[in-house]
């Protein structure tokens, strides 16, 4: 089922992971919103009261998917980035003992880790470098000697698409009585979620599944572990959990982009797109030699990072972009700076051969003849290059 009506922007682009773009209807929905419930929902006349009407009612749709009863433990904030930041604070504020956090964290949750939890009370998980995935053996371990106050994994890694053991993780941590908390921005809406409401404290982030930039949300556990948490910034919204206006056109936009995300079209897509994704792959690593990265764990249906043989990242990206292919030199968010990637050095990669690793993501309606063009482009160029 494909929801949008493709533009000349969307051919060729294998940036998924970055940014996803709206459907038709969602941007309808969008603007049809901050056409007529542009009111802030908190003021205290009709047309607000309307606007807070509708609020409620898509926090009770999102949060029904989810399996969670009580809505007012789905708050809304302005994407990932904010709601793992105020999951970390909390956990720094109200615990005293160690945080254990995966090695390949999205830099929003590894800075706020560095910030508010600080390196003593810090404890790294390790990577198997083969699969990709959080060891959950090493979470058992630490919890059995105790002293843990907090766990934050992640539930797919945004670079090399590994899917993590978060719900094994999360399981131990309920048993133990520990806070745990994944960030899921890259799992919500491209895998089945229906239970998400059940693991603890949980991030999603609307524009990676077609809902828009500015938004997202955070699921707070059923009864929480270590008391109330409280707004990153001074403000009554949201019962006092996060402070600003809230975004209900985005809002509207987002639990409408979630709900085109159904748990049957995401697995009619994981099927096309990660057959397309794997031909390609055998042609890269068949014809090319290319080192595909955490090929043998379970991984994300559209995602693939890999080592070139030859010729800087750059190089690549800027030929494909000339041929109308948009891809990444791995995540977006650490691309064209010179740190190396925390999860590049996790999959056991040196300085050297991460000046070399593309990141290719596609999205649900990437079609059969633009992996073939992707693949048939590496081809022509890996000639170029070597000649
Ligand atoms: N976590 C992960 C795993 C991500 O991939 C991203 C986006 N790159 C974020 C968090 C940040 O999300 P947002 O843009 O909504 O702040």
């Amino acid at each position: 089922m494909t929801v949008r009506s493709r533009s000349a922007t969307d051919w060729g682009y294998f940036d998924h992971n970055a940014t996803t773009p709206m459907s038709d209807a969602v941007r309808a929905v969008w603007s049809e919103m901050e056409a007529q419930h542009w009111h802030n929902p908190s003021s205290l006349y009709r047309q607000a009261g309307a606007a807070r009407g509708i609020l409620e009612s898509y926090r009770e749709e999102l949060a029904d998917h989810f399996e969670i009863e009580n809505s007012e433990r789905l708050i809304f904030t302005s994407g990932a980035t904010e709601a793992n930041n105020a999951v970390i604070r909390h956990f720094a504020r109200e615990t005293t003992g160690r945080v254990l956090v995966s090695s390949i964290e999205h830099p929003s949750v590894a800075a706020a880790v560095g910030s508010y939890v600080g390196r003593e009370r810090t404890h790294h998980l390790g990577t198997d470098p083969i699969t990709g995935a959080v060891d959950r053996a090493e979470v058992e371990k630490m919890l059995s000697r105790g002293a843990v106050s907090a766990v934050s994994v992640m539930a797919v890694n945004n670079e090399t698409g590994a899917m993590q053991p978060w719900r094994e993780i999360a399981d131990l941590c309920l048993a133990a009585g520990i806070p745990f908390h994944t960030d899921a921005a890259q799992w919500i809406g491209k895998l089945p979620s229906s239970n998400l409401g059940h693991v603890g404290y949980v991030t999603g982030s609307a524009h990676k599944f077609g809902g828009g930039k500015g938004m997202g949300f955070l699921i707070l556990p059923e009864e929480e572990p270590v008391g109330m948490l409280h707004s990153l910034l001074g403000g009554p919204q949201e019962g006092g959990r996060r402070a600003g206006t809230e975004n209900l056109p985005g809002i509207v936009a987002m639990v409408t982009a979630f709900a085109e995300r159904s748990e049957e079209r995401i697995s009619a897509v994981s099927a096309v797109q990660s057959s397309l994704r794997d031909a390609f792959e055998v042609r890269l690593a068949e014809v090319l030699g290319v080192r595909i990265l955490a090929r043998a764990g379970r991984r994300l249906w559209n995602t693939s990072l890999f080592a070139m043989p030859h010729t800087k990242n750059v190089k690549w990206l800027a030929r494909l972009s000339q041929r109308g292919f948009a891809l990444s030199t791995g995540s977006a968010c650490s691309a064209g700076r010179g740190n190396p990637s925390a999860v590049m050095m996790a999959m056991g990669l040196d300085f050297e051969e991460m000046g070399r690793v593309l990141r290719v993501s596609a999205g649900p309606d990437t079609t059969a003849e633009e992996w073939t063009a992707l693949g048939d482009a590496f081809e022509e160029l890996e000639k170029e290059f070597r000649a």
